[in-house]
């Protein structure tokens, strides 16, 4: 059922076994699996069905430090969240990157990936990706030649495969089935505004809501999962303080802070020897790849996880508008799909005919000199990278959030040392020269860029209550009934793209809350 809520009565209240709030990737995922349970759940939406300015802005806040998107741009505030505008790119984490690795500050989760494995294999499903299987062997025909060449496999490098949602956008995917659910019910327009626990703040006994033109109700469940996103979800906890005077869950002081992203950007060009062929893509290719650094490598050096993306210079990042609709159009229609918003793509091909033609001259045709190269590594969690509330409230009375991100020695010397070692395997391979861009040999750099949108860490999962804010079934601490879902409680962030681990986590919660209610 989807129901408006700017249509209930002031004051009113609402029951169900299991409230979720927030319907983006995540709690969409969950809504779907908890399906058929017997069990009564409520998902509450801030949003409607489409963009509208009023509700995104409630998302607007201070940023400071390592440089990053606006936090009313890199996210939204509707149905589906920011899946309406998630470019797909998936991967799981490596086993490493669940490892406690003593050189990594905090590292370390409560589980193992062999316990996400079956629900990362789910998590496919929900999200439109072929076989759940990542082995370069697997894709070996969708890679470039060079990430085939001996010294990319099994040595200090590796091929990493990523795979590409068409994008799912969660919301319009799977509307027609939460509208069909006779036992979830969707309200929209229905904002969170404070998280109510009773007087020993155990339990939460009840949610406020308010709507931006309409009533304020409440809503009284069993169990609630928090899934509004890596920053929301810390600004809700710390913003509901009238029992628990830190927030809800933040007795330890770590809720809001090890804020993570990807930091991406240019940060090398590879000159080629000679002008090659090995880096060009073939046409039928349907995933991605990249380079990173055997485990080996980073227990050797003592590195956090880095990802470099190699594109031909002449399109690297900024390709060409019409050559960019022209790929992600024959890439769905390559894997027997229609993709939404086809003829909008076609349109931009069109407006931008001599951009499509030089990307396509670029890609299958003009010798291939220089490779950008762009990273995408893991960072370390840091205390001091956090979500603090501001004085400044939203039009709800919520008040808004500053987000300081700072990186830490870690972070500068594994994309430094990660870089040289992939300048001195293309060197030994006889492929070119690796060339630093200037801003990686500055002492203390920031990475230039947005940041990559993938916000993790700010509810952190650890066995300890002393040292994280949920446990390993992403129950919150010192709690009875509220549980987390998303990127927020990622104790590490890895190099991979978050939705994958986040939808896989979230339906790992959702059978968890079955066998609980059963
Ligand atoms: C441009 C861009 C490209 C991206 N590309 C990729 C990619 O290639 N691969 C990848 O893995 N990830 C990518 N991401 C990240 C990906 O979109 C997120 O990881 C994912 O959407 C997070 O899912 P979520 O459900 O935790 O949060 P969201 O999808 O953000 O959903 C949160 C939901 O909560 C709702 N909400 C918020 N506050 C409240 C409240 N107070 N009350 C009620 N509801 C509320 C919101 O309206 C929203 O619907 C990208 C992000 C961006 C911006």
């Amino acid at each position: 059922m989807l129901i408006d809520a700017r249509s209930l009565s002031e004051g009113a209240l609402i029951e169900a076994d299991i409230a979720i709030i927030g319907a983006g990737a995540v709690g969409i995922a969950m809504a779907r699996s908890l399906r058929g349970q017997g069990l009564k759940v409520a998902v509450v939406e801030s949003g409607g069905f489409e963009y509208d300015d009023a509700t995104q802005a409630l998302y607007a806040g201070e940023t400071s430090g390592n440089p990053t998107a606006a936090l009313d741009v890199g996210r939204l505030r509707y149905l589906g969240g920011t899946s309406n505008h998630w470019a797909g790119y998936c991967r799981p984490f490596e086993p490493i990157d669940f490892e406690a690795r003593p050189w990594v500050p905090l590292s370390g989760w409560p589980l193992r990936r062999a316990d996400l494995d079956p629900y990362y294999a789910k998590a496919h499903g929900v999200l439109e990706l072929q076989a759940y299987d990542y082995r370069p062997e697997r894709w070996a025909k969708d890679m470039a030649p060079l990430l085939r060449e001996p010294f990319m496999q099994g040595g200090r490098l590796y091929a990493a495969v990523f795979q590409q949602s068409p994008p799912t956008r969660l919301g319009e995917r799977y509307r027609d089935d939460l509208e069909k659910a006779p036992d979830v019910a969707v309200y929209l327009w229905a904002n969170v505004v404070r998280i109510g626990l009773d007087a020993g703040a155990k339990r939460v006994e009840g949610l406020d809501l308010a709507c931006l033109e309409g009533p304020r109700f409440r809503l009284r469940a069993k169990e609630y999962v928090l899934a509004t996103g890596g920053i929301e979800n810390a600004r809700l906890l710390l913003a509901s303080n009238d029992v628990a005077a830190g927030g809800v869950g933040n007795a330890a002081d770590w809720v809001g802070r090890c804020f993570m992203d990807h930091p991406g950007y240019e940060a090398a060009t590879l000159v080629l020897s000679a002008p090659s062929d090995l880096a060009r893509a073939p046409a039928s290719q349907i995933v991605d790849t990249a380079v990173a650094l055997a485990p080996e490598v980073l227990r050797r050096e003592k590195l956090l996880n880095p990802l470099f993306q190699l594109h031909p210079a002449a399109l690297g990042a900024g390709e060409p508008e019409g050559y960019a609709a022209f790929r992600n159009l024959t890439k769905a229609l390559r894997r027997g799909q229609v993709p939404d918003g086809w003829a909008g793509m076609l349109g931009d091909v069109v407006a931008d005919l001599d951009g499509a033609v030089s990307g396509m001259w670029q890609r299958f045709m003009a010798d291939i000199t220089a490779l950008e190269v762009r990273i995408h590594p893991e960072v370390a969690p840091n205390r001091d990278s956090r979500i603090t509330l501001l004085d400044e409230r939203d039009r709800l009375g919520l008040p808004r959030v500053h987000l300081h991100w700072q990186l830490s020695e870690i972070d500068r010397r594994t994309i430094r040392r990660g870089l040289e070692i992939l300048g001195e395997e293309v060197g030994a391979a006889g492929l070119g020269r690796l060339q630093l861009h200037d801003w990686v040999q500055e002492a203390n750099f920031d990475v230039p860029g947005d940041g990559s949108y993938h916000h993790c860490g700010t509810t952190r999962m650890s066995d300890d209550p002393k040292a994280g804010v949920v446990d390993r079934d992403c129950r919150v601490h010192g709690m009875e009934n509220l549980s987390i879902a998303g990127s927020s409680v990622f104790p590490t962030c890895g190099y991979a793209n978050p939705t994958l681990s986040l939808v896989a986590l979230g339906l790992r919660l959702a059978d968890h809350l079955k066998a609980k209610r059963a």
